[in-house]
């Protein structure tokens, strides 16, 4: 090797990297021309590969966050459609809410039949209950009762029909507060009687308030720890269940006349508040670790 070309070498890995002076690249160049070995020693260099770009591992990254996009688009389109589901039963439960009426706003006039009577209602009347059971006395016994909603006026219900309730005694339940009581329409006298709001709802809410506040208590004393999450999130379901029991029978007292139609609508917006409670919790939460992890 030629002390030219010891020198060409030397410069060679700053020529590649295009760092030479002009006078250096002419004199490389020059050489270059005449020395198939060094020219070959510079294809080398320029070979060298480059470092790939990982392709995998800068992909990564971008997958877990369109991955965390959806998840969190998915999570907002729950809380949205839980929320608004939650709105609409809680709207049909105040405008559907029943305003028993008392006899003399319900009841035109009733004509007795051979075993029974004939019940003429008033306009207005929108809904007629009727319950059959055996009394005290041992005679069949129907109840009936009236009532009309905000919902039924709106969209102008027909008033009921004529009504034929073949019994040993009849009664008309008014689901009022008022003195007067209950009517007996038709049979042997059986003394005064006043239907009292069924109460079994005020268990549940009783139960449901005791609840949120335990797991509530508990899920703070323990709040570092993961029971404490698990506690907090499990009293969002109780609670659920009060609001939704507040909601429907509008006011803390969860007495009722219409108890089944009561219960349905409460169980159906207790899964629907629980739902958004429990989005809103997660949601909330990861808003806060985000922040804080930009801390
Ligand atoms: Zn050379």
């Amino acid at each position: 090797m030629s002390k030219e070309c010891e020198i060409i070498r030397d410069l060679l890995p700053l020529y590649a990297e295009g760092m030479t002076s002009e006078a250096s690249n002419e004199f490389i160049e020059e050489h270059l021309k005449n020395c198939p070995e060094c020219t070959e020693l510079l294809k080398d260099m320029r070979e060298v590969p480059q470092p790939e770009p990982l392709k995998e591992e800068s992909e990564l990254p971008l997958k877990m966050l369109s991955k965390t996009y959806r998840r969190k688009n998915r999570s907002l389109a729950v809380l949205i459609a839980s929320i608004a589901a939650s709105v609409l039963i809680s709207l049909y439960a105040w405008l559907s809410a029943p305003r028993y009426l008392d006899y003399s706003s319900a009841v035109e006039s009733t004509q007795e039949i051979s075993d029974g009577l004939q019940i003429t209602f008033r306009d207005g009347v929108h809904h007629i209950g009727t319950s059959s059971y055996t009394d005290p006395d041992g005679m069949s016994c129907t109840d009936i009762e009236c009532w009309t909603s905000t919902l039924d006026q709106l969209w102008h219900a027909e008033t009921a029909e004529d009504t034929i309730i073949r019994s040993e005694r009849i009664w008309y339940r008014s689901n009022n507060n008022d003195m007067n009581g209950d009517v007996q329409l038709y049979g042997p006298d059986a003394g005064g009687s006043k239907t009292l709001r069924r109460l079994a709802l005020n268990f549940y809410f009783a139960v449901s308030g005791g609840l949120t506040i335990l797991l509530g208590g508990l899920g703070l004393l323990l709040r570092r720890g993961k029971a404490g999450l698990i506690l907090q999130k499990a009293a969002w379901i109780p609670l659920s269940w009060c609001l939704a029991s507040v909601i429907v029978e509008r006011g803390i007292g969860a007495a009722t006349w219409s108890l089944i139609r009561d219960v349905s609508l409460i169980v159906i917006l207790w899964i629907t508040l629980s739902i958004f409670f429990l989005c809103l919790d997660q949601r909330l939460r990861e808003k806060k670790s985000t922040l804080s992890s930009l801390r």
